[in-house]
């Protein structure tokens, strides 16, 4: 059984993705800095030892800071003491990082593989304990010799955040960029609000970094957030009619909604077709 991946992407970051069966990657990324490391989400958790992983790389102390707060990228947080996230993401967070939400969705995952449903009964991380520290758009974390830059993209969720690692010049898009947005939950803002995120993100790098997300171990194409600009600029004017109906396999709350996809080169953004523009405007 293949637990994790593994791909050192610069000389301080390595990539390291917790396998859920023989395909699903949850990643998480650690960066290690002169005097501390920090990891970059905290996977799903599903065979309890993510922070046995970390220890490979570095005796530093160790914070995670958190893209957002869905189960797969806040599943280990129990094994670390220090926990960074929006607050704008803290009602999730408190439902998400519980073992038994957790626990929902992997059953889901891997209901056709018992070997790796025993692997999460036996060593799903239990509950975090739900404290954490404020991270907020512009803030700089300084890990010595290692700066990540917090960059706001509300739309996945209302506090979903990339981080820029300065020296090494490569962005951590988690969930909020990547080459299937899901923006149609009832947090997520508009179509219309997130295309305007994306493009003051756009604003905000300068198109030389390289573009990492949570569910791959290699690196984005460097005009995903363009392609992605472009494909809700035809979902706002209306060229809708080839976007099929997306079905969604886990246990979450689709109710009232009308959920779709819409291709873009190596990519489909899944929205939800009664959201394009923020209501009461
Ligand atoms: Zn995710």
């Amino acid at each position: 059984m293949e637990k994790y991946r593994i791909e050192k992407v610069g000389d301080r970051s390595v990539i390291i993705g917790e396998m859920v069966g023989e395909k699903s990657m949850f990643g998480t990324m650690l960066v290690v800095g002169d005097r501390r490391a920090a990891l970059i989400d905290s996977g799903i958790g599903i065979s309890g030892d993510l922070d046995r992983q970390v220890r490979r790389y570095t005796q530093l102390p160790v914070i995670v800071v958190h893209t957002h707060s869905d189960i797969d990228h806040v599943g280990s947080d129990a094994l670390f003491d220090e926990i960074y996230l929006s607050p704008l993401d803290a009602e999730e967070y408190s439902v998400q990082s519980t073992h038994a939400e957790r626990m929902k969705d992997i059953a889901v995952m891997v209901r056709d593989d018992p070997a790796w449903l025993k692997n999460a009964e036996e060593h799903m991380v239990g509950d975090a304990s739900g404290r954490f520290s404020p991270l907020s758009d512009g803030q700089v974390i300084d890990l010595g010799g290692i700066h990540l830059e917090v960059i706001a993209v509300p739309g996945h969720s209302k506090g979903s955040v990339c981080f820029r690692n300065r020296e090494e010049n490569y962005i951590h898009l988690g969930d909020a960029i990547c080459p299937v947005p899901w923006i149609w939950f009832t947090r997520c803002p508009s179509v219309e609000t997130y295309l305007q995120n994306v493009r003051e993100f756009q604003g905000r790098v300068d198109g030389t970094e390289t573009l990492y997300c949570s569910h791959s171990m290699e690196a984005l194409p460097k005009n995903i957030a363009e392609r992605i600009e472009h494909a809700c600029e035809e979902i706002l004017s209306g060229q809708t009619k080839q976007d099929q109906p997306f079905e969604i396999e886990l246990t979450m709350d689709v109710a009232g909604k009308d959920i779709r996809g819409h291709v873009f080169p190596d990519g489909l953004l899944v929205y939800d077709s009664h959201h394009l523009r923020e209501r009461g405007k």
